[in-house]
């Protein structure tokens, strides 16, 4: 029977009933109504004191948490640091008191059961409870020995030392459905930080958290229908991954285990040995050329499909392998996804899924990967590998200044950057492109760069060119201390400021060595290498 509200209103237990009847509600300070909290807790400001860490909370923990200034409180399994929202309750600091250090779910629903606090407090979650035993519930074969090369327990004690709690995870199942629940205890967690393949039986989701991956990887009991669906509840940092069932059949387990299943792998640095890439750890899905349009006279736009069977959102400034089998021998090289356009009435109507990955690739005429590459016809596959680099999205909070220094195809993953910041950072006041070619002709999507500085105010692009026509009245040469000191101006004194820098190693070398002279800290830097 469905669970329909009743038809009484107010409701028995509802704020208009208990607020006129019941409880009496406390007279809030100046400066403490609800559109104050909510104000504060947008502002940014660190509400748990945990810097942004989600932690598990055993009783004992919980309870020591019991003081007006150190309060935590547990609804329903999430435990909540109600310090900060204390001076903002309705009912008063007493009643918020009651539950100190405890559970307060029954409390809670006596008097607040219309509270969306999950919206309220989110800002102020801690973690989940611990459970008390936690029993593996996927090995069919019991106490079966994995073939992981990394013992789980060092890796998790470094995790550990870095503030980290380690990930875990569980499934349920309907008659036609199997949910698997990635509890990452971290809230940073958005679709880009989940990758999910299913390849014949194999199930293979890896979640990225800070520099580790957290693996699940397991030959499936029974048969599943291609697609699935992935959500994540970011303010619990929780990924829910659903698969459909091919039969209504009862699972007894979700199978047996892979090698690495359900371990944190710390992310190696692999530093430009490709041939080292061929024999690794990194994992590929085939990808269909959808189409390849020409933007300059040696760059194009590929756009490839990825299997139905794959749920993969390359992060910002991240970049995959790709692969072909050339003559017999496999060829990795790496490249930088893109999106689609700088400016999204470029391409109209949009593909409708997310599952297209766009790279621009220059095609050198001489070279061992992208002639092999461009010679691919519509409908020719191309492994795609998880995404790889060290960019945390974190550096553009509450930045005020971004400038970006490219040379050549190094612009590529200023692509996402440009698109990211400028929609998605308020703080922001201005963006700067500094952009290296060789000719007027190498210039990659220049037209969309003006319209876009057009369009934005906050955005400025400048072209420097080492060798230009004649007709060329721009800026000319190559990267140097007089070039980046006249670019490199701050929209105020103290501003936040981040400068990236992308080109070939000898380019972005160069480029860390000048911005180095001109005293700009190392944290304010970040260049893109292999
Ligand atoms: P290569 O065989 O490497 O040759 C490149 C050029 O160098 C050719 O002109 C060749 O003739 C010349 N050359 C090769 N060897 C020598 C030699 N010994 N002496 C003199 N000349 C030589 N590129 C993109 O286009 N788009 C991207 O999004 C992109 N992203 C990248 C991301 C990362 C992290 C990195 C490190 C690189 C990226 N690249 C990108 C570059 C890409 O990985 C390849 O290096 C590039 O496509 C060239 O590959 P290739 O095998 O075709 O050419
Ligand atoms: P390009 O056309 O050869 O060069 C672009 C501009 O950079 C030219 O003006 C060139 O000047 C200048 N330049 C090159 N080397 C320089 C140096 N040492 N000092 C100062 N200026 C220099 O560029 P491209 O063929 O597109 O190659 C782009 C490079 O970026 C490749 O090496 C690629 O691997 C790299 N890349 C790296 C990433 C990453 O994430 N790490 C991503 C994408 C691309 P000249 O005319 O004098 O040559």
């Amino acid at each position: 029977m469905l669970n329909v509200p009743s038809q009484a209103f107010p409701a028995p237990r509802s704020q208009q009933r208990v607020a006129s009847g019941g409880r009496s509600k406390v007279p809030l300070k100046q400066g403490r109504s609800l559109m104050d909290w909510i104000r504060l807790t947008k502002s940014g400001k660190d509400l748990t004191g945990l810097k942004g860490r989600l932690i598990e909370v055993t009783e004992e923990e919980l309870k020591k948490h019991n003081k007006k200034d150190d309060c935590w409180i547990c609804i329903r399994g999430f435990v909540y640091n109600v310090s900060p929202y204390m001076e903002y309750h309705p009912g008063g600091e007493d009643e918020l008191m009651r539950a100190a250090g405890s559970d307060g779910t029954d409390l809670f629903d006596q008097v607040h059961r219309w509270v969306n606090y999950e919206s309220m407090l989110k800002e102020c979650l801690v973690g989940r409870m611990a459970l008390k035993s936690p029993a593996p519930k996927d090995y069919c074969e019991e106490k079966k020995v994995l073939n992981g090369v990394f013992p789980q327990s060092q890796v998790t004690d470094t995790f550990a030392k870095e503030g980290h709690s380690s990930p875990s995870y569980d499934w349920f199942q309907t008659d036609s459905l199997v949910t698997i629940v990635i509890y990452t205890k971290q809230k940073d967690i958005g679709l880009d930080s989940i990758i999910v393949d299913h390849q014949g039986g194999s199930f293979r989701a890896e979640t990225i958290i800070q520099d580790h991956s957290f693996l699940i990887y397991i030959e499936l009991s029974h048969e599943i229908h291609e697609d699935f669906s992935v959500r994540v509840v970011e303010n619990v940092g929780k990924i829910e991954i659903v698969l459909k069932k091919k039969e209504n059949t009862s699972w007894k387990c979700l199978g047996h285990p892979r090698e690495n299943h359900n371990s944190l792998i710390p992310k190696k640095d692999r530093g430009f040995l490709w041939l080292q890439i061929l024999h690794s750890d990194l994992y590929y899905r085939k990808c269909q050329l959808i189409s390849k349009e020409d933007v300059t006279h040696d760059t194009k736009l590929f756009c490839w499909l990825l299997p139905p069977s794959t749920h993969l959102q390359v992060p910002i400034g991240r970049h995959v392998y790709l692969k072909l089998t050339v003559t017999g021998t496999e060829i990795v090289k790496p490249y930088t996804p893109v999106s689609d356009s700088l400016i999204s009435e470029f391409k109209e109507p949009p593909l409708p899924n997310n599952n297209y990955i766009y790279f621009l690739i220059k095609i050198y005429p001489a070279g061992l990967f992208t002639p092999e590459l461009d010679h691919l016809q519509i409908g020719n596959f191309v492994s795609v590998s998880n995404p790889e680099g060290n960019l945390k999205i974190s550096r553009f909070q509450e930045l005020e200044d971004l400038f970006l220094l490219a040379a050549g195809t190094g612009f590529t993953p200023m692509v996402k950057i440009l698109n990211y910041a400028l929609t998605n950072i308020p703080s922001l006041r201005k963006v700067k492109l500094m952009f290296f070619n060789k000719t007027e002709d190498d210039i990659i999507w220049r037209s969309q760069l003006e319209k876009l500085a057009f369009k934005d105010k906050r955005f400025e692009v400048e072209f420097v060119l080492s060798a230009p026509t004649s007709e060329w009245n721009g800026k000319q040469g190559h990267i140097s201390q007089a070039l980046l000191s006249e670019f490199l101006k701050r929209s105020l004194d103290k501003s936040k400021a981040l400068i990236c820098v992308c080109g070939s190693t000898p380019f972005t070398e160069q480029g860390i060595r000048l911005l180095d002279d001109l005293n700009f800290p190392k944290d304010e830097i970040h260049s893109f290498t292999a």
